[in-house]
């Protein structure tokens, strides 16, 4: 029987790096511009961090993390998600007594047992950035208009930004108890998984998108109505920056998200009209899981990008290199050609060669196959006479170039570039 892949998990083949390594290098690009610094962590976690951070009764804990004893019997959990990872690594190493902000981001794969479906997957990567060590409304509009700008530079169309905010320990507590109060009455016309929901993690029932749970909580009480005076402050001050910075966004005060340790600002970008899973990109405060985690208390904000999601969502990159073909007849023109192999891949040009070495229609079958924009044609005649055929593939024009490399350089170059 064939093996094949698990369920949920896909297999990135080469055709699908153009656009990845495009949305990574133009995200990396924008990241570094705010001086984020690129980290690491492993995949697999203590199973208690996600408990502690992303919340023991959330969906995510509950169903659909990775979780298994090893051979030790500590329990292990593959990464849902890579904040949590990275508070325990701040933690861990003491990072927090370094100059504040401190500004991390990490790129890999997470992983959730979800019901796999369209642009819903059992390992899938995430851009993910972290800030720690400021409280202001000023750090969450800068990182808002980060990914505002990567998916605006990515030429993203039509997404939604939606934007809450979820207060503090303060005011999510009234909240919760007017919430379940609210809840409580309509239980019955609740769906199954929100009445579990109701007395363990009420906000959760937000989270919901059955139709049934959508009309109930129409007239729910909403948790910007409880925000305190400083939580009201922070948010009005973020809007006002938001404003100045000239971004739309939705304000869905509906708007909750899946993990419990979210405070004050969240966000989540959509792009409508892609499927039932058109969250490309979301995020928020966090301004207690470090020290929720063992750390000293340290306000953060953070967010993820959906890779998988967005990148059906980016247009095509146009800037596609394109190789030099050195097309060889005989075995001299092939001692030749490595040469000249070796200088081109030396000066930066992507250089190919049929190992099958067959006849010149067959080499320069291969090299339109490759998309190559130029053929060095090498033969006998052009050994004994020290001169080479150079091609252009697009407008079929050849002209002759000195047998040597270094000399032929400055013209190849200067027709690789269209000019
Ligand atoms: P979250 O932390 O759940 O908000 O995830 C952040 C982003 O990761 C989402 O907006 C999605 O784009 C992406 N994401 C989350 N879960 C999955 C999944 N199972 N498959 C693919 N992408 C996902």
């Amino acid at each position: 029987m064939k093996i094949q892949a698990v369920r949920g998990f896909k297999d990135w083949l080469p055709e699908d790096f153009a656009k990845y390594n495009y949305l990574i290098n133009l995200a990396k690009s924008w990241i570094k511009k705010y001086n984020f610094k690129e980290i690491k962590l492993p995949i697999l976690e203590k199973t208690e961090l996600f408990i502690r951070s992303v919340g023991e009764v959330t969906d995510i804990v509950q169903e659909e993390t990775y979780t298994f004893q090893d051979r030790n019997k500590d329990f292990l959990t593959l990464r849902p998600e890579a904040t949590a990872g990275i508070c325990r690594a701040v933690i861990e190493h003491g990072l927090y007594v370094k100059p504040k902000p401190l500004k991390f981001f990490t790129i890999g794969p997470m992983f959730r047992r979800e019901r796999p479906q369209k642009g819903r997957y059992r390992q899938f990567y995430q851009i993910d950035v972290e800030m720690f060590g400021s409280v202001h409304a000023l750090a969450d509009a800068e990182l808002i208009y980060m990914l505002d700008t990567i998916l605006k530079k990515l030429k993203v169309s039509a997404y939604e930004l939606h934007l809450n905010s979820l207060g503090c320990k303060n005011c999510r507590e009234p909240f919760k108890e007017a919430l379940k109060g609210f809840l409580e009455d309509k239980h019955t016309q609740l769906c199954a998984d929100c009445q579990r929901r109701r007395t363990l993690n009420p906000l959760r029932v937000f989270d919901c998108k059955k139709e049934q749970c959508k009309t109930v909580l129409k007239d729910a009480p909403l948790i910007t109505d409880y925000l305190c005076e400083k939580c009201k402050e922070h948010f009005s001050q973020l809007k006002g920056y938001l404003k100045e910075l000239n971004i739309t966004y939705i304000l869905d005060p509906y708007l909750v998200r899946g993990l419990d340790y979210y405070t004050r600002t969240i966000f989540e970008v959509i792009i409508p009209g892609i499927g039932a899973q058109s969250a490309v990109a979301g995020g928020g405060r966090y301004d207690n899981l470090v020290e929720m985690l063992g750390g000293k208390p340290t306000p953060a904000i953070g967010f993820a990008i959906g890779m998988d999601r967005l990148l059906p969502c980016v247009p095509e990159p146009k800037e596609r290199e394109r190789p030099f073909f050195l097309a060889l007849l005989g075995e001299e023109a092939v001692k030749e050609g490595l040469k000249w192999a070796k200088i081109l891949r030396t000066n930066g040009i992507w250089t190919e060669i049929d190992y099958r070495l067959g006849s010149l229609k067959s080499q320069l079958n291969r090299a339109n196959h490759l998309n190559a924009l130029l053929v060095l044609i090498i033969g006998e005649d052009e050994i004994k006479q020290r001169r080479a055929i150079l091609r252009n593939m697009d407008t079929k024009k050849q002209i002759e170039v000195p047998l040597n490399p270094e000399e032929s350089l400055t013209i190849i170059k200067q027709q690789l570039r269209g000019e």
